[in-house]
Order: structure tokens, then C-alpha cells, then sequence
């Protein structure tokens, strides 16, 4: 279905919302209030004009409607054809997505990427190519395991003191690069039974402090739902922290709204794990988004994947790290690109990973400076890594060598 074609649909009130976790989202009524200014403080100019063209009857008011966003996602080919003129590569990948990790894009993202080359990193975050079909031999469907280390439906279960629980399969925008990306997208809901077993199960489970909320992305669930899953979470004595991991700040700033930040903030301590690509991710939307959440209190801190050609390069991680800070997230990780199937045009070496991370150290401040990850194939957990300081270590002394390449010796006692 194309842009415009979706537009339509929308306002005869037919649309259909692939995979959609709301339950507010199918069938749901929208209302056309005829507008012709595009006032800047809720419409950058860059979005007015992808509105103008690519969505003629939508209001300033339906595009700052989150519901209306996912409503009006491109999912198709033809509605990136609108949007893009498309290579080879993109249109074989793109014809070829049947039971892989499908498509979609916000109009939101879509206005950040429109008219742009197939090189583009923004692009290449969400829109495949044909690379995406081949699978080497080291990459496989669930590569960190979480399917054998679930006990119940939605709960992993790894680490001895915290949970993951996958309340969602569906995001507002599918990242080529997903490690979840044999399960996410997937009509594989949970139902109310299932929540109750995964409560359950934590309750069970007196060790568990720590609850990660995660999907898919529960920022695309309604507020109800959301509070739902956190009234039970927070009524269990034993859990500390809860934690949800979201996308939606970065795709669709739209769904952070004054209704949900009053539904989270009644569950303090709520951490909340951004996940940002690249620093042209943060426009004054996006921005605006994370500082609302901030001023609601939530410690923001963001996960970052190394990929190959988007950001693997020390400039590029420099600026995205400098630009969270200001935005008062903290960069908390950055992680290896999983070994899923179709990545190899995402993965760089970890010898890649380690040169950035010796870039940054003593160049810039310790907040702007994610942890290294590598996690473990196979389902061994997140390992960090650190460029080799250390000269030489033994019973007297360490000898060190500084980001400047200068020895030092610290004793040993
Ligand atoms: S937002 Fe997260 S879960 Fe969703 S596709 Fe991207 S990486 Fe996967």
C-alpha cells in the first residue's frame, strides 16, 4: 500500500495495522480537521513539506497523532516507491520478504529519508537489500539463545538477578539489523493468560530485582496496557527496578505524550534504554521527546549497535555520543552486531569496535563513552571490551599505557 493510498484509507476509516499491539489501533476512528497553517513548534519545516507532498489530507494535528503515524506506516513497496526512488538491490530484498522480518516505516522516519541515495545510513537502518536474504554459516535464527532460556512464554531468563520480558512483538519501525528478528513483526501475541503465568512467574522468583521490559517495543502498546503490565510488575515487593527498552523516541517521538509519561511515572524507579543508530536520529522531535521523558524523571541511557558503513567510524559515534548528552541521555552500551541471519553487510570486525573505543577514551568525557559489548553467541551473556591498556601485569606492578601512549607504572601491594 503506498503513502497516499494509506492517507486514504485512514480517513475512510479502514485501515489495517499489521501486527499492531494497541489495542486501541484496529478500526480506530480519525478525524479530519481541515488546517492549512503548519505552525513550526509542532511541525518542523522538514516534516511540513513530507506532509504536503506525500500526505495531502493529513492535519498538523493527525500527523502529531502517534496513532495516526502507525496507521499511516509504509509497509510496502509501493509506498516507499512514493517516497524513494529504489535500487535493485532494495527492490529483490523487498519482493522477497515473505516470513522474514517485514517492513515498516513511520512517516516520521520515512521524512528523514525520503530522496535519499541507498547509501544513506538512515536508510540502510530500515530499509533491506538483498544482502539481508543470504545467511553465512556462523549466523543463526535466535543467535543468543533467549528460546531456550525461556521458562514461561515472554520471559527470558539468564542472568540470576534480572528478567527480559518481550511484552510485544511489534515496533513502530523494524531495524534491518534486529537481533530479535526471528521473532519480532510476528502475529505472535500475548494473551492475558500469558501475562499472568509471566507475573507469575516472577513472583515465583524471589532473586529477580531487575525487570526489563522490551519487545518488539511496548512504547507501541497503549497506556492501559502499559499499566497494566506495570501495576503487576511494581505490586511484586521483590523487584527493584524495572526497565523498559524503547525505539519510539527515535521513530516515532509522536507516542511520547503528557498521558504517558503521568501512566509511567507512577512506577518509580523506571530506567528506560533508549536505542539510537546514528546522530542524524536527533532532530528537534526526537530531542523533544527525550527531554519530556527526562523531566519526567526517568534515567535515559541509549544502546548503540556498530554497524558497518552507518557508524563504524570514531567522528560519527563522537557526535552521536556528544548530541545524547545534551539531550540527557547517557550512552550505555555499544554493542557488536549480533550473528543473525543476513547481517554480514552490517558487521564490522570487533578490531573496529576496540580502534572507536580507543578513539573516544581521554579524546572526550567518560559519559559520552558506551560500554563495548560482544554478546556471546550461543546464549553466554554480554562481555565488554577494552582496548589493550594494560603493558605488562605482575606481582609488584601493573604497567599501564595511557590514551596518549604514555607508560605508567601503578604497585602492587
Ligand atoms: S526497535 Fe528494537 S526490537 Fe524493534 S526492530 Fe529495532 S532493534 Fe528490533
Amino acid at each position: 500500500m503506498n503513502a497516499n493510498n494509506n492517507e486514504a484509507s485512514a480517513l475512510r476509516g479502514e485501515s489495517r495495522l499489521t501486527g499492531c499491539s494497541s489495542d486501541e489501533e484496529p478500526g480506530a476512528e480519525t478525524m479530519l480537521i481541515p488546517q492549512i497553517e503548519t505552525p513550526d513548534q509542532l511541525v518542523s519545516n522538514r516534516n511540513a513539506e513530507f506532509m504536503r507532498r506525500n500526505f495531502p489530507l493529513a492535519t498538523v494535528d493527525l500527523w502529531n497523532d502517534w496513532k495516526w503515524q502507525l496507521r499511516n506506516s509504509i509497509t510496502g513497496i509501493e509506498g516507499l516507491r512514493k517516497i524513494m526512488r529504489l535500487s535493485e538491490k532494495e527492490i529483490m530484498a523487498l519482493n522477497n520478504l515473505k516470513g522474514r522480518l517485514p517492513l515498516r516505516i513511520t512517516p516520521y522516519y520515512a521524512s528523514l529519508i525520503h530522496n535519499t541515495k541507498p547509501s544513506h545510513p538512515l536508510r540502510r537502518i530500515v530499509v533491506p537489500v538483498v544482502e539481508e536474504l543470504l545467511q553465512s554459516p556462523e549466523e543463526k535464527p535466535d543467535p543468543l539463545h533467549e528460546q531456550s532460556s525461556s521458562p514461561v512464554k515472554g520471559i527470558v531468563h539468564r542472568y540470576p538477578d534480572r528478567v527480559l520480558f518481550t511484552v510485544t512483538q511489534v515496533c513502530s519501525a523494524y531495524c534491518r539489523y534486529c537481533t530479535r528478528s526471528h521473532s519480532v513483526g510476528k502475529l505472535d501475541k500475548l494473551g492475558k493468560n500469558d501475562f499472568e503465568k509471566a507475573f507469575e512467574y516472577i513472583r515465583n522468583h524471589k532473586e529477580v530485582r531487575d525487570v526489563l521490559i522490551s519487545g518488539g517495543d511496548p512504547l507501541t502498546m497503549s497506556d492501559e496496557m502499559l499499566d497494566y503490565i506495570l501495576r503487576n510488575i511494581r505490586e511484586i515487593p521483590h523487584v527493584e527496578m524495572i526497565r523498559i527498552g524503547t525505539r519510539v523516541p527515535v521513530v516515532l517521538p509522536q507516542r511520547i505524550t503528557d498521558k504517558l509519561i503521568a501512566t509511567l511515572r507512577k512506577y518509580h524507579p523506571l530506567f528506560i534504554s533508549l536505542h539510537f543508530s546514528h546522530p542524524d536520529e536527533i532532530t528537534k522531535e526526537c530531542a523533544d521527546a527525550c527531554n519530556k521523558l527526562a523531566d519526567g524523571g526517568f534515567p535515559l541511557g541509549s544502546q548503540t549497535v556498530l554497524l558497518k558503513g552507518i557508524n563504524d567510524n570514531v567522528e560519527t559515534m563522537k557526535e552521536l555520543f556528544h548530541k545524547l548528552l545534551m539531550i540527557r541521555v547517557r550512552p550505555y552500551y555499544l554493542y557488536q552486531c549480533d550473528l543473525i541471519p543476513g547481517s554480514s553487510h552490517f558487521r564490522t570486525s570487533v578490531r573496529k569496535g576496540l580502534e572507536i573505543i580507543k578513539g573516544l577514551r581521554g579524546f572526550t568525557s567518560g559519559y559520552a563513552i558506551p560500554q563495548y559489548v560482544v554478546d556471546a553467541p550461543g546464549g553466554g551473556g554480554k562481555i565488554p571490551l577494552l582496548p589493550d591498556y594494560v603493558v605488562e601485569h605482575t606481582k609488584d606492578k601493573i604497567v599501564l599505557r595511557n590514551y596518549k601512549g604514555i607508560v605508567c607504572e601503578y604497585p602492587e601491594t
